[in-house]
């Protein structure tokens, strides 16, 4: 992360920060976790294991019923055939993802010939600010290949070829994608699979918001492309399907050599994740559809009043997300043309008392992220003092 996009977020955090602490409502659009209590089914479950009172270390890959809950749901849900072993459970996706880049961009990768070796790992933009920052931390070069708004917001086989040198070893991409809402087609992720197969590379497919799609379009995992299955890892996490964010509970599925080498690793991290909160996540899988749905309807709702809300104040229809927790806009759609994202962002929260995340962050200025997973009353008043603070520039 640059230095700059750092202190955007620290500004814009400690400003709510401290208009919290002096009592002054603040709309939060900008936090990426539905605003649900988790479900008392998953509650129940972790309480239960408390109440028995016997809470050891963890077994560093996971307990071998969540991984085997985890690996199932996938194959049902979305055509792919993981089996337990080819799962490990996380402290939360992040962390899964952390790891992972550890281990392929460190010096016992098997993506590399030479220790020494910098790999580069594609990123399409804008992109959850996270994988540059990790890849940068692990010493690896984010290779950044800006989507367009003309295109869609989607990466192609062709700016892929194009962004390609010979130290790119891994392509990172993020389908259910934050902060744009899109989804890709089975043919256009099809195309982008044999492209990356041709180019040699290994995808890491980040796939946490797989649960929260709003159409009857396909949710294509990246992982139901079996021929490619060997350098296709998929990244999964318990927070946003199930409402469990705090909860820190993420999945990796992968071939097992990487599995396990991310289990050594956990073993001298982590040492795995709290039983306490794996036992919720079992809970959570053995109601999975109905929990799922509750989650889905709920954002989907708030989606709509969000996007209806703005077209009330604003006057203007909002690109409307196929999937996420986001609605992704530039600022000249809001009318606003006379200072950068940071800026606006910063006067939003200071002015108007609404948080959102500028797309510098997710390195594309000019644009705003507007999280609609807060409760219908933030997102109300939230779009109300928005539209206000927007007029009260022109
Ligand atoms: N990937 C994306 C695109 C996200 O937006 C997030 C969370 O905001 C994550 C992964 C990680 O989620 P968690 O660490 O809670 O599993």
């Amino acid at each position: 992360m640059s230095k700059l996009q750092a202190s955007v977020t620290v500004v814009i955090n400690s400003i709510a920060q401290s208009k919290k602490a002096a009592g002054i409502r603040v709309y939060n659009l900008s936090a990426g976790e539905p605003k649900l209590v988790t479900p008392k089914i998953v509650r129940d479950a972790a309480i239960k294991f408390i109440e028995i009172g016997d809470i050891p270390y963890p077994i560093t890959a996971g307990q071998p019923e969540l991984r085997k809950a985890a690996a199932e749901r996938m194959n049902e849900l979305y055509n792919t055939n993981y089996t337990a072993e080819e799962c490990i459970i996380t402290t939360g996706g992040k962390f899964g993802l952390y790891l992972m880049l550890q281990y392929l961009l460190g010096s016992s990768s098997p993506l590399k010939k030479d220790p020494a070796e910098k790999l580069g790992v594609i990123i399409p933009a804008p992109y959850w600010v996270s994988y540059p920052a990790i890849t940068k931390i692990m010493d690896g070069k984010p290779v950044v290949i800006k989507t367009t708004e003309e295109g869609g917001w989607k990466l192609t086989p062709e700016m892929l070829k194009a962004a390609y040198t010979p130290d790119c070893k891994i392509l990172l991409i993020n389908n259910g994608v934050n902060p744009t809402g899109v989804i890709y087609t089975r043919p256009e992720m099809k195309a982008l699979m044999d492209t990356a197969n041709e180019l040699g590379l290994l995808v890491i497919s980040d796939e946490v918001y797989s649960g929260l799609v709003y159409t009857d379009d396909e949710y294509v995992s990246c992982g139901s492309f079996l021929e490619y299955k060997e350098n296709i890892v998929i990244l999964q996490s318990a927070s946003k399907t199930f409402a469990m964010t705090g909860w820190r509970v993420g999945f990796m599925l992968a071939r097992k050599d990487l599995i396990d080498a991310l289990s050594a690793l956990t073993t001298q991290s982590t040492t795995g994740v709290s039983l306490v909160c794996q036992h919720g996540a079992i809970g959570a899988f053995k109601h999975a559809d109905e929990i799922t749905n509750w989650v889905n309807a709920t954002m989907k709702k708030r989606r709509d009043v969000f996007v209806e809300a703005f077209k009330e104040h604003f006057g203007i229809e909002l690109p409307l997300p196929k999937a996420t927790l986001y609605v992704w806009t530039s600022l000249a759609s809001l009318g606003v043309n006379n200072m950068t994202d940071d800026e606006f962002c910063i006067r939003a929260l200071e002015e108007a008392n609404v948080a959102t995340v500028p797309g510098s962050g997710f390195g594309q200025p000019g644009y705003v992220r507007f999280s609609f997973a807060a409760d219908e009353e933030d997102l109300i008043g939230g779009v109300a003092s928005l539209a206000k603070f927007a007029k009260s520039l022109n």
